[in-house]
């Protein structure tokens, strides 16, 4: 099969990303082997290569927001059958007996698997992956729309419900790509009355039309004051001054939620009679649990949730990557696999 491989911590404007010819994967007991048609591009992909979050092995597939369709069974693999169309997230397994597991919070098991870390992901044509972590996909959505609702809609609904958004509240959102786009469509779909505030970085005016668009009810940049208190934020930019910049403008009593696997910059140093006092807090977003995806999934059919992408070849990945960084890609990138 065809994959694009990570040989070593790079820089992303290196072009690391290295077209390989490889043996197709063979599902292992209680595994599916599924044929990628889809894969999205997601920054947790610029933190693993330039060494933020690095793989836990070399040469190593990245990628974790996969469409396919199963075309082999592991032994004792019934869940689903050949031709069925799936989905790969993040969490690509979870030991399942620890206090953590148990309690279902298995995005913070010690041992867990993450996809496109420790095991192979999907910027090639075929995957494996154990049946319990793939998700049916619902019909409204093609292979490409549905590859960013993966991470971006999977993890941006989890900070969404950890934020404590209610109808009548302001939330505030920094950072308008992949993730946010898709959080606005749940927010005003689940809280009709209430209002969502949008900061980007001053420059990036497409992402300030479609927040616009997708309904924000004020959009401004980064540094900016809103007309109004937030009840709640959440921060989606890889870089520390948002996280200050949300507990500025949050409401007594709000939290701002950090849906980042890693930061580039710091957070600036914080004061705490303006930034944390009145009981204010602050919370990360680290991984997605099975149960994430499986109640997302349908309400993004429910909504319809309206997927921007942005599609790209499979060989193309480095390019997405420059153009992700650079917060040049308007919604999601996408790898489209070619058979
Ligand atoms: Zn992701
Ligand atoms: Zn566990």
């Amino acid at each position: 099969m065809k994959a694009m491989v990570l040989e070593k911590i790079s820089s992303v404007e290196e072009k690391p990303l290295k077209l390989a010819k490889l043996p197709k994967p063979t599902p292992g007991r209680g595994q599916i082997l599924v044929r990628v048609s889809a894969c999205g591009v997601c920054h947790t992909e610029l933190d693993e290569i330039e060494g933020r979050v690095s793989p836990s092995r070399f040469p190593m597939i990245l990628g974790h927001e996969i469409v396919g369709r199963v075309e082999g069974l592991g032994s004792g693999a019934s869940r689903f059958k050949r031709g069925d169309r799936v989905g790969i997230g993040w969490i690509n397994w979870a030991c399942g007996r620890c206090s953590f597991c148990l309690k279902g919070e298995e995005n913070l098991c010690d041992t867990a698997a993450w996809t496109g870390k420790d095991a192979y992901g999907g910027y090639a044509q075929y995957t494996v992956v154990s049946e319990g972590f793939a998700y049916p996909i619902p019909e409204k959505f093609t292979d490409v729309k549905a590859a960013p609702l993966l991470c971006a809609g999977v993890i941006g609904y989890r900070a969404l419900r950890l934020c404590g958004m209610e109808d009548d509240k302001v939330l505030g959102l920094y950072g308008f790509g992949a993730s946010a786009h898709i959080v606005i469509q749940v927010t005003k779909y689940k809280y009709p009355n209430g209002k969502v505030f949008v900061f980007t970085r001053p420059h990036q005016k497409e992402h300030q039309d479609l927040a616009r668009k997708l309904g924000a009810d004020w959009v401004g940049a980064t540094r900016d004051t809103p007309p109004e208190k937030l009840s709640c934020a959440i921060d989606f930019t890889p870089v520390g001054e948002p996280v200050r910049e949300g507990l500025r403008n949050l409401q007594k009593g709000g939290r701002v939620v950090v849906n980042a696997i890693r930061k580039a910059t710091p957070i600036p140093e914080l004061d705490y009679t303006e930034h944390l006092w009145y009981e204010k807090e602050l919370k990360s977003v680290a991984n997605v649990t099975r149960r994430d995806a499986q109640e997302f999934l349908p309400l993004a059919a429910e909504i319809p949730i309206v997927p921007e992408t942005q599609e790209f070849e499979l060989e193309e990945a480095n390019e997405a990557l420059v153009l992700l960084k650079e917060g040049k890609i308007r919604g999601a990138g996408v790898l489209k696999i070619a058979e």
